[in-house]
């Protein structure tokens, strides 16, 4: 069995950043990535200071050829189970291959559900969006329709009313708007439209023109902004007792500054510990938690 200081489970912006950090000194990593990065469905990434407009994918495969270039052995698969303690060391099962390790860092992401609306599925990332920050400037002055379906619904109009005053509320889900979610609508004079979303629409060349409501009614629009709930992938922190915290957008693996978690020798970093971290909050994470690795490995070994 194949034994290493730290594995990385997760190969996202968070985990390469973690595996990077520690492999500069000249810590033994092994990095294991299913490769199925949140933001896949986007073509662009913003807010990625020298690298804006980055393809997510391509910055990807620049940060795997970064860690493999210091020594990082990276291997595809996804880790189906996770055992162990820090006095024991802790265990890693990728389809019939087991490894070995001192510390855990989880840089698994989160999942994003979606509302059950034909068409979403298609339409995410690129023209049905959630993000004032990743998205806004690009639909800046557009017509864009805001579905209501979860408690940040009307935050997220009140986001993209500053970037257009073309937007419409759509009231999908009438018990998530809240008594502060009205007031907000109301001072903005953003209209409210009182029906449910049946589905979303494309013209013959696939780009998204309009949502139907569940009278028939079509709304025109470019874009449409949608809450998801966001769900650390948390799985195997669960197997070995961690628990998990709620938040308003969703549930994440709590952790200190340093991304300790409450299970000693197990860090999280990314989105799968801070739901709102975009790219470079999620790698900070990662390169923070492989700091402090390494300081601990390096005192427990005095
Ligand atoms: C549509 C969309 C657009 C976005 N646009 C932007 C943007 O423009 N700018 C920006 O800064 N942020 C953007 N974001 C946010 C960005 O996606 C996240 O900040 C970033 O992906 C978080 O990185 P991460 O490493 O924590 O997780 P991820 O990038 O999701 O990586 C997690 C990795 O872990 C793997 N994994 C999970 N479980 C296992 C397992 N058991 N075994 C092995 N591997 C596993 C996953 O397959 C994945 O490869 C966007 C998000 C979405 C949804």
């Amino acid at each position: 069995m194949e034994h290493f200081e730290v594995i990385v489970i997760g190969g996202g912006s968070a985990g390469l950043a973690a595996s990077i950090a520690l492999a500069r000194s000249m810590r033994s990593v092994l990095l294991i990535d299913e490769g199925q990065p949140r933001n896949t469905s986007a073509l662009h990434a913003h807010n990625l200071l020298g690298q804006e407009g980055s393809n997510p994918l391509e910055l990807l495969k620049r940060g795997r050829q970064e860690a493999a270039s210091y020594g990082v052995h990276l291997t595809e698969g996804t880790v189906s189970s996770l055992s162990g303690t820090l006095t024991e060391g802790f265990s890693v099962k990728v389809d019939a291959r087991n490894f070995t390790a001192e510390r855990i860092i989880l840089a698994t992401g989160l999942k994003d559900q979606l509302p059950q609306i034909s068409g979403l599925d298609r339409a995410w990332g690129t023209s049905a969006i959630h993000c004032a920050y990743c998205h806004g400037w690009e639909v800046r002055d557009q017509q864009i329709l805001v579905i209501g379906c979860g408690p940040m619904s009307a935050h997220q109009a009140m986001m993209f009313k500053q970037l257009s005053s073309n937007i419409t509320f759509v009231n999908h889900e009438p018990a998530e708007l809240t008594e502060e979610g009205k007031s907000i609508l109301k001072a903005l004079a953003i209209p409210i439209v009182n029906q449910s979303v049946q589905a979303l629409e494309f013209d013959q060349s696939g780009t998204f023109e309009a949502i139907r409501l569940d009278n028939n009614e079509k709304l025109h629009a470019q874009a449409v902004i949608v809450a998801s709930a966001m769900r650390a992938n948390a799985e195997l922190y669960k197997s070995l007792g961690g628990e998990l915290s709620e938040h308003p957008l969703g549930t994440f693996i709590a952790v200190n500054e340093s991304g300790a978690t409450a299970i000693p020798g197990v860090y999280a970093v990314g989105n799968a510990s801070n739901l709102g971290a975009m790219v470079m909050a999620a790698a900070a994470s990662g390169t923070l938690a492989g700091a402090a690795i390494n300081a601990e490995l390096l005192t427990a070994a005095l």
